[in-house]
């Protein structure tokens, strides 16, 4: 199809490096479709016979995605294995630190939360391959675990890679104020493929549905407003929060670039849950609710 104007808002897939053994072994939650497996999967784990691998979950990367998944696992697990208690979850992390990306505010919640949940985290360490009876790490020692979940990383789409501009290290098209891609004159860019600038302090939009619902909203007035020939509308996001969700221990929500803490466990899960269940979901398939909901300047709440 040809087109006047081009948004590219191809979104993310989970990086997979050629770690041996991933794309045969390891689960993960990126796509629907694969969190569906693994659920299917954690349900069966009740017809196979008991073993240590059995109850035990390995979630490969300790950063938004596997400390959601990490303490999420024990409550399912229990509820699969019924009697069985004995169910073991380690978050495996290249950092030094548990929570090492999260920043100081997060770090001490995401301990208790483990602690508290019983998710044991061996970091310092680097998971070198899957196998059918767990992972072995690059110092020798091996995990074992039936059900290892791959988090670590995500990459914009490859479409991205066919424009002819600058691309950041997750293979982010830089994007100008107006969100239109540097180097080209018609194609803007929105939502995880486009790395823009959110205020004049140097940050830079998140991987994150928080940026891509503003980012989305921007691009599509920019793209109308070039066509139309009247003035796009620079793209600001000054606000920025984080909503870490924590298993049956809560939630923890912050503010800020520098993540300061605002709500901890029950309090910040209401928030999550109402992030998840509300807040993500796009309007109804109604003309005048969908303009409005695409308006640039609808304030960040
Ligand atoms: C497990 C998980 C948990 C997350 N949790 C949070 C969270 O708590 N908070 C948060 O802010 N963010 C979270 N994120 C990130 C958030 O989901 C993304 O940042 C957001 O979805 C990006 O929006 P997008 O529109 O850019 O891309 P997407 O939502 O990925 O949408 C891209 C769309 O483009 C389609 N597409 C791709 N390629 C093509 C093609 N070639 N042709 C046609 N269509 C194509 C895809 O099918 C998809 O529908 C999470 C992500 C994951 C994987």
């Amino acid at each position: 199809m040809s087109y006047d104007r081009l948004v590219l808002a191809a979104g993310s897939q989970l990086a997979r490096p050629t770690v041996p053994g991933l794309a045969e072994h390891a689960f993960d939650v990126d796509q629907i479709e694969a969190a569906v497996r693994l659920e299917n999967h954690i349900k069966s784990l009740k017809n196979r016979p008991y073993s240590a691998a059995r109850n035990t979950v390995v979630v490969a990367g300790g950063g938004f995605t596997g400390i959601e998944t990490g303490t999420e696992m024990p409550a399912r697990l229990r509820a699969v294995l019924d009697g069985d208690q004995d169910v073991r979850v380690i978050i495996i992390d290249r950092a030094p630190q548990i929570g090492a990306t999260m920043g100081a505010g997060i770090r001490a919640s995401i301990i208790e939360a483990s602690e508290h949940l019983g998710v044991e985290w061996v970091v310092n360490a680097t998971v070198a391959a899957v196998d059918a009876n767990g992972v072995p790490l690059a110092d020798g020692r091996h995990i074992e675990s039936q059900t290892v979940v791959w988090t670590v990383g995500f990459r914009a789409s490859p479409l991205t890679e066919q424009m002819n501009s600058t691309r950041d290290a997750q293979g982010r098209l830089h994007v100008d104020e107006n969100l239109k891609v540097f180097g080209q004159d018609n194609v803007y860019a929105a939502g995880d493929v486009a790395y823009a600038a959110t205020d004049d302090l140097g940050n830079f939009a998140a991987m994150s549905c928080q940026h891509a619902i503003s980012l989305g909203r921007y691009a599509g007035n920019n793209v109308a407003a070039d066509l139309l020939g009247v003035a796009p509308t620079p793209y600001r996001q000054p606000k920025y929060v984080t909503c870490l969700d924590l298993g049956v221990w809560g939630a923890v929500y912050t503010e800020g670039w520098d993540r300061q803490l605002k709500l901890v466990k029950e309090e910040a899960k209401e928030l999550k849950t109402q992030i998840n269940t509300q807040w993500i979901y796009p309007p109804a398939a109604d003309r005048a609710t969908a303009l409005a909901a695409a308006d640039p300047m609808i304030p960040v709440a």
